[in-house]
């Protein structure tokens, strides 16, 4: 770590210097018992949108691969789906349920403030819309907050771009997209989950679901009838497509080898726990859909909403529905050039920074009037 350049009211907010990043700030505030990290990847296409993570990393090194990690999928993300925006993310080493409260978000939204919408930050694992809303009371630059022109909850589009990743997978395989008798096997009925399997229910999918949380199933498997397993067997079940909309590094060399399905495709991100994992599927012939580009739908619902006019639904749904033809279109260059469907994604992603395909050209406009 370097330089120390703002020491007031208890802030130290430090730099830390890291190859391939714009800006990463460690930041800690001894009044409110702040520690956090803003990590800015890549601001080339637009700002740095990016969630506000809170969660009890066992140390700063934990939180620090974490923000690294989820701010340059973030700029991935945005690169693909074309929303003007870069990549970042942020972290609040805290337990959300015990050391969660007022004046330690106030002090963190300072901080994002003093970025002046370099880093535009929103709710995520652990920070709620109610947390965005404290944060909003010190900065402007949040988003997902209740007001007439916001995006509301993303995940309802997560879903459904997850539901078309899904129809695109079936496509490349069979040359149909219908989901009738296809066996879907879902990881994780969380916010997502529990919008996409009603998706897969009502197109006729056979489904598969499992929850740690074990009401979760139940309380599916009495209203869709779908088939429950035991957390540790889902990877496991012999589908058509898997579907991971739990948590990330799942799909590592161990797992690999136990898969039975014919495909990949689900919201969790960062599904691969390795770049060489995207190989392995791909000499296995298990078709994967790249995860950023499939769980684009919060990100392109919540970009509508810095639109000058504001937030009006039928935008997104449009964008979202696109999911499916950029997932086509990475099949087939994954397919001409004999890669992995991941290693095509990242290509094609970092295409679009270089040459600034769907850069900003307007400015961003917050709604919100509190
Ligand atoms: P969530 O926390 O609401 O749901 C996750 C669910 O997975 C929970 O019900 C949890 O009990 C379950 N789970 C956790 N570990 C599990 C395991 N080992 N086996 C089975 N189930 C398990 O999260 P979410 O908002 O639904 O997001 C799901 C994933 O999608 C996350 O990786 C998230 O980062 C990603 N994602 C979500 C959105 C969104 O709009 N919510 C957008 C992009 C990416």
């Amino acid at each position: 770590m370097t330089t120390i350049y703002q020491k007031q009211k208890n802030f130290e907010i430090e730099e830390i210097p890291i190859n391939g990043y714009e800006k990463v700030l460690k930041v800690t505030n001894k009044n409110t018992g702040l520690k956090g990290i803003i990590a800015i990847h890549n601001t080339f296409l637009g700002p740095a949108l990016g969630g506000i993570r809170i969660y009890p990393y066992k140390n700063f090194e934990d939180a620090l691969n974490d923000v690294l990690r989820l701010s340059k999928g973030m700029t991935y993300k945005s690169a693909i789906a074309e929303v003007g925006l870069g990549g970042g993310k942020s972290v609040i080493i805290a337990d959300p349920v015990k050391e969660k409260n007022e004046e330690l978000l106030l002090s963190f939204a300072e901080v994002i403030d003093s970025l002046e919408g370099k880093y535009i930050g929103a709710e995520d694992v652990g920070c709620s819309t109610e947390d965005v809303m404290i944060i909003r009371k010190k900065t402007k630059y949040v988003t997902g907050l209740p007001h007439a022109k916001s995006s509301g909850n993303p995940s309802v589009f997560t879903a459904w771009g997850t539901f078309r990743g899904i129809q695109s997978v079936l496509k490349k395989l069979f040359n149909d997209v219908s989901l009738k008798g296809k066996k879907i096997a879902v990881q994780g009925i969380g916010s997502v989950g529990s919008h996409l399997i009603p998706l897969l229910f009502w197109h006729g999918a056979e489904i598969i679901a499992t929850d740690i949380n074990r009401k979760k199933s139940e309380e599916f498997k009495q209203k869709y009838g779908i088939k429950i397993v035991e957390p540790e067997q889902i990877m496991e079940v012999e589908c058509d497509v898997f579907s991971p909309c739990a948590m990330g590094g799942i799909i590592n060399s161990n797992s690999i080898s136990t898969l039975k399905c014919k495909a990949i495709a689900g919201c969790a991100n960062n599904q691969l726990l390795d770049k060489s994992d995207g190989e392995l599927l791909h000499e296995k012939n298990i078709l994967f859909a790249p995860d950023f580009i499939v769980n684009g739908g919060g990100l392109i619902n919540v970009s509508f909403e810095i639109t000058k006019q504001g937030y009006h639904p039928k935008g997104p749904r449009d964008k979202t529905d696109k999911i499916f033809d950029i997932l086509m279109s990475i099949y087939e260059i994954a397919e001409k050039n004999d890669i992995s469907t991941s290693n095509a994604a990242i290509e094609l992603a970092e295409y679009k920074i270089k040459y600034g395909i769907g850069k900003r050209m307007t400015g961003i406009y917050f709604h919100h009037s509190f």
